[in-house]
Formats: C-alpha cells, sequence, structure tokens
C-alpha cells in the first residue's frame, strides 16, 4: 500500500476496543544516574513476573495491529510521519537501559495508527503506538512528539504497569502466574486476561510524576528540548474539550500543577540537552 493512499477512510473509522494508556519493564538504575528527582520503582511489582507482563503486551499489541491492519489504519513503513516517529525513537530507545537493563532485550516496536483519537502508549517490553489524532489535532512538533514518547517509554521503563497489577492483584495473579509457570494451567489463557487488565490499567498521579520527569529527561538525553514539554502539555490543556473518545486526556489531567513541576525541571536536564543537541 502506498503511503499516500492511506488512511484509506480518513482514519476515522477505527477505534481501538478501549482507551489505553500501558507500560512496564523491571530493575531501575539508582537514581544517582538522573538529573530529575524520582525515587525507586515500586517494589510491589517484584510480585508479578516481568517476562509475563511483556509476553501478554506482545499479544495484544500484536492483536490491536492486526485488527487496525485489517481496516486499513496502520500506517505503511514509509508514511512519513510514522519515518519521523521512528526516527525519534532510535534516538531513545538506546537511552533506556539507563532506567531499566531488561529493556536491552525488548524488541522495540513503533507504528502509526490511523484515529482522531488523542492518543499515544508504550506497552510492557517497548510496543509503541501513536494516534494520528495526537500528531494532527495538537500540531505537535519533533520535540514535543519526543516529550510525549519519552513520558510513555518512561511508564514501561518504571514498570508501572507491574506495580498497578500488583496492587489490584494483591499476591492473586502472582501465585496464578506461578501455577502456569509450574504448568498447572493454561498459560494462553493467562496471557489474554492480563492482556485485557493491561488495557483497561490507569496509572496513578505518582505514575504520572514519574513518568513526566523520567521522560524529560530521556527525551532531553536525546537531542529534544525540553522546553517542549511546558508546550505541549498547554496545547493538551486546551485540547481537553475534545471529545473524540475517552484517551489520552482522560488519563493525563493537565492541572497547572503539571505544567509548574515541568518548567520547574526544565533547568535541570538543560545541560544534557544542549550536550546532546550537536548529535541530532
Ligand atoms: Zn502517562
Amino acid at each position: 500500500m502506498a503511503g499516500a493512499e492511506w488512511p484509506a477512510a480518513g482514519g476515522k473509522a477505527w477505534h481501538p476496543r478501549r482507551a489505553f494508556l500501558l507500560a512496564a519493564g523491571a530493575a531501575a538504575a539508582g537514581p544517582g544516574l538522573a538529573q530529575v528527582e524520582v525515587g525507586e520503582a515500586s517494589r510491589l511489582r517484584n510480585l508479578v513476573p516481568a517476562g509475563e507482563i511483556e509476553s501478554a503486551s506482545m499479544q495484544e499489541y500484536g492483536r490491536m495491529l492486526a485488527q487496525a491492519r485489517q481496516q486499513r489504519a496502520l500506517a505503511p513503513d514509509d508514511y512519513p510521519a510514522l519515518q519521523r516517529l521512528r526516527g525519534i525513537s532510535q534516538r531513545l530507545i538506546p537511552l533506556a537501559p539507563r532506567w531499566n537493563d531488561r529493556a536491552r532485550q525488548w524488541r522495540w516496536e513503533i507504528n502509526l495508527i490511523g484515529s482522531q483519537q488523542i492518543n499515544a502508549f508504550c506497552m510492557p517490553g517497548g510496543k509503541i503506538a501513536f494516534f494520528t489524532g495526537l500528531l494532527d489535532k495538537l500540531a505537535l512538533t519533533e520535540d514535543e512528539t519526543a516529550v510525549v514518547m519519552g513520558h510513555e517509554m518512561a511508564h514501561a521503563l518504571r514498570e508501572h504497569a507491574r506495580a498497578r497489577i500488583a496492587k489490584t492483584q494483591g499476591t492473586g495473579i502472582g501465585l496464578s502466574v506461578l501455577s502456569q509457570l509450574l504448568g498447572l494451567g493454561q498459560l494462553g489463557d493467562l496471557a489474554a486476561n492480563m492482556g485485557t487488565q493491561l488495557l483497561s490499567l490507569r496509572f496513578s498521579r505518582d505514575d504520572e510524576v514519574d513518568a513526566d520527569l523520567v521522560g524529560l529527561e530521556l527525551a532531553a538525553r536525546g537531542g529534544y528540548d525540553p522546553q517542549a514539554s511546558v508546550t505541549l502539555w498547554e496545547k493538551m490543556s486546551r485540547a481537553s474539550g475534545d471529545k473524540t473518545g475517552p484517551a489520552f486526556l482522560s488519563t493525563h489531567p493537565t492541572g497547572p500543577d503539571r505544567i509548574t513541576r515541568l518548567r520547574e525541571n526544565v533547568p535541570k536536564v538543560q545541560a544534557l540537552y544542549e550536550q546532546a543537541r550537536g548529535s541530532r
């Protein structure tokens, strides 16, 4: 399919089953490495094996892509906006192990979905998707796009999904995962259940602060202007009346706190940005 033909139906028809906003991964690097101040990753996440979550999200991501492809809502490889997204990811992905050593083994994927929704996510294991609604309606610059990608990657790297599943399930899911590993049940069913749960996750306010700050540093280290985090969330704030569907904006409140905190943290990563900018 040629890039010019896409999206076939104006990208309006396709909607994912549910709004989603996901993430996860494994051991976080010590805060000593970072410029922004965030705590240790939640210990609760250890109740749920990272490998299980990653394989569940890989399946869910695969299902979503297949569904989108069927409806011609999946951008072809030569589509310019997708190529720009992949270009940004190539600068950010090599930095990921700084926050999560497990990310070295992730099979990262970046896709663009033709949909009016303002949405983007990075599932556990590095499965990223952007929706055209986010890029187009907000008219994101490359720096702003990199900040969104950094934010979503941070959810994955800091394993927020893993911790949330542990919190909602207590040790229940840990035990059932264990029974699967011991061959006491059907692994396929378990992965499907967990995938469904991944798609309905909402992160806590603390997770959002964490993703904002880690994402800010990630983007700066990749050579993207940290000041774009402020303009990004100002645009999000102006778009908050958009009723295209329950997506990014419903899970990402854009109050003045968020923008103030980012503005305060920009100077902490400014030197990293200036250093990295030369190689961009
Ligand atoms: Zn978020």
